[in-house]
């Protein structure tokens, strides 16, 4: 987690008001977390703190393009992901048990530690199906030797469904 001190906003310092960060996230970032759904990429981040007298708030806004495989033809693809979240900074002492989408603050250090949260959220704008988009056809000659197995399979499936009517 070395990388962590980058993305550790000292909130118990700044002023009131709102705060904006910009980052990128690198290979270097995505490398830090283990079994990850993105390996390498280059996003654009956008963090807008508000910070008020009892509580603050996170908007965080991204955009950018991870390096993955096509789903369908296996070829190496660039996509293209965004999204936004808002977060909730609360102290430890006032986090409820049932509360989503909040961060907390530590309480020793004043810090807000984003690095986990940054990932976390941009995870979850990965499509569930990675694939060629229309610019970039997907690679047919895999396509065409997966197809005839695909049909195959149906075929047999069908069959199977007939038998069951019979
Ligand atoms: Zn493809």
């Amino acid at each position: 987690m070395k990388e962590s001190g980058k993305y550790r906003l000292p909130y118990r310092n700044l002023s009131l008001g709102e705060h904006t960060y910009s980052f990128q996230l690198d290979n270097a970032f995505f490398a830090q977390f283990q079994d990850a759904l993105i390996d390498r990429g280059k996003i654009d981040l956008v963090v807008r703190l508000t910070k008020g007298h009892m509580s603050g708030s996170l908007q965080l806004d991204h955009e950018g393009l991870i390096e993955t495989t096509c789903d369908r033809c296996l070829k190496e693809i660039e996509l293209p992901i965004e999204g936004s979240m808002h977060l909730l900074i609360r102290h430890a002492d006032e986090a409820m048990g049932e509360e989503e989408d909040i961060l907390l603050v530590d309480e020793t250090t004043g810090a807000l530690d984003l690095n986990e949260a940054i990932y976390d959220y941009v995870s979850l704008s990965v499509p569930m199906i990675k694939s060629c988009d229309q610019q970039t056809p997907c690679n047919s000659e895999i396509l065409d030797r997966l197809r005839p197995k695909q049909d195959k399979m149906s075929d047999t499936a069908w069959d199977e469904l007939k038998n069951l009517k019979l």
